[in-house]
């Protein structure tokens, strides 16, 4: 379905204005700020990238790896499932574990169908997680509110903050229901597709109301409404932006494998994030067999990056090679050098802020190379195929050096060291003396 050939009823935009950019910045949709175990999320806050781990939350130690490894690349919350008692009996212990290892993000449990059942029977989990994740289409169905509400009180008398994420996979069928019979019976009845929409906003409100009545602050409460589709992403984020200042979550469910669910991810993202939509983001990716966890890390890092949001690590602008650059010499140089980048992160990240600012320029030849090099913080340019075998090494848009044979990466990248050295030094180091 194309989004600009079809109606919407887009009602107008309650609140501030979400799409006016100011001075080139995005202008942040307002929201309250809502602290996830010490971690802000809503409000100016820079936006929280946040992930989830895949192993069985009753496996203590696979899960604590796998949540500091998550942590390490950079997500600065991570969810558990938290799906039976032994999960339920896991979850203090993966606490312990990580606070032995130095690793202190917040743990978020995520519970459909007995999260009442299971925060109410273990305390401990309760404690240790930093936010509940309930699912209002998860919670029962004759006794909905009333299990909707014991999670409420479990979070309220933990003093902790809940996420209300609706799914359309699993959206609350009664009431689903409700708004399709209501719908038929209109003199003109609007799509399935409008409804569905409306009735996982209406879910999302309906329960936020539900939770504040049951005596959860309104600065308690974080809102997803998760669709699988990018156009149905945008119409519903759009509208529960403008109907509620509860920070939100931002997230395309079941994107999918690969360059799939990368890119579907991304464009979702980038459409809202651009409007000043979202307060955290979670890439759903579906990882290869064996494949790495955290690169639903790195993906949300980047699109938060390319959007100027937040700086994660210093990014490498390489030109895609062509005829010119016969050889793999050029891909290998623009790999190891990325990898490096990367690999130094966590030792620069304390000891030269700043540094997740700075722009490398890695080229093929002479045609662009020069030019984008100069532009980048510092940049190498290599030979193309049939050129002379120099490589000119640009520093602050100066000519720093020519690179001449074998040893070109090494030494670019010992000039990589020193310019970081210089450049991005800690304060610490800075007022020392010399
Ligand atoms: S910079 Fe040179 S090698 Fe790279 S794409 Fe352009 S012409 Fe080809």
């Amino acid at each position: 379905m194309h989004r600009a050939a079809r109606p919407t009823a887009h009602k107008p935009m309650a609140g501030p204005p979400r799409t006016m950019k100011a001075m080139g910045a995005i202008s942040r949709r307002h929201s309250v700020t809502v602290d996830v175990g010490g971690v802000l999320v809503g409000g100016d806050h820079p936006i929280v990238v946040q992930s989830m781990t895949n192993t069985d939350t009753a496996d203590a130690d696979a899960t604590a790896i796998q949540v500091a490894q998550l942590a390490h690349a950079g997500s600065e919350l991570v969810r558990v499932t938290v799906n039976n008692d032994a999960a339920a009996q896991a979850v203090p212990v993966i606490r312990r574990k990580l606070d032995g290892l130095g690793v202190g993000v917040p743990l978020i449990g995520d519970f459909h169908y007995n999260g009442h059942l299971l925060l109410t029977k273990y305390p401990e989990c309760a404690a240790a997680l930093a936010k509940y994740r309930i699912n209002p289409g998860n919670v029962g169905t004759k006794r909905h509110d009333e299990q909707f509400a014991q999670i409420v009180v479990v979070a309220v008398a933990n003093h902790k903050p809940v996420r209300i994420g609706v799914n359309w996979g699993s959206l609350d069928q009664q009431l689903l229901t409700e708004m399709m019979d209501a719908n038929a019976a209109l003199p003109e009845p609007h799509e399935s597709r409008e409804v569905m929409i409306e009735a996982m906003i209406e879910s999302a409100l309906r329960s936020a109301l539900l939770a504040e009545e049951t005596g959860l602050a309104h600065d308690r409460i974080i809102l997803s409404a998760k669709v699988s589709g990018v156009q149905d992403l945008l119409d519903v984020y759009e509208r529960l932006a403008a109907r509620c200042d509860y920070p939100l979550h931002l997230g395309l469910t079941e994107a999918g494998m690969g360059s799939k669910g990368i890119i579907a991810s991304t464009a979702g993202l980038s459409i809202l994030l651009q409007q000043g939509i979202g307060d955290t983001i979670r890439v759903s990716l579906t990882p290869q067999p064996g494949g790495d966890r955290t690169e639903e890390v790195q993906i949300a890092q980047q699109v938060l990056q390319s959007l100027g949001l937040r700086s994660f690590a210093p990014q490498v602008s390489a030109c895609p090679g062509c005829g010119r650059t016969t050889s793999t010499f050029f891909q290998e140089m623009a790999r190891d050098i990325t990898d490096y980048l990367r690999a130094q992160m966590p030792v620069w990240r304390d000891a030269h802020p700043g540094v997740e600012e700075m722009r490398v320029a890695v080229m093929g030849c002479v045609v662009n190379g020069p030019g984008e090099s100069k532009h980048a913080d510092i940049g190498i340019s290599l030979p193309g195929t049939f050129e002379e075998p120099v490589a000119p090494v640009f520093v602050d848009g100066a000519l720093r050096t020519t690179l001449r044979g074998d040893d070109i990466v090494p030494r670019f990248l010992k000039i990589l060291d020193e310019y970081v050295e210089q450049r991005y030094r800690s304060p610490a180091s800075a007022a020392a003396p010399s």
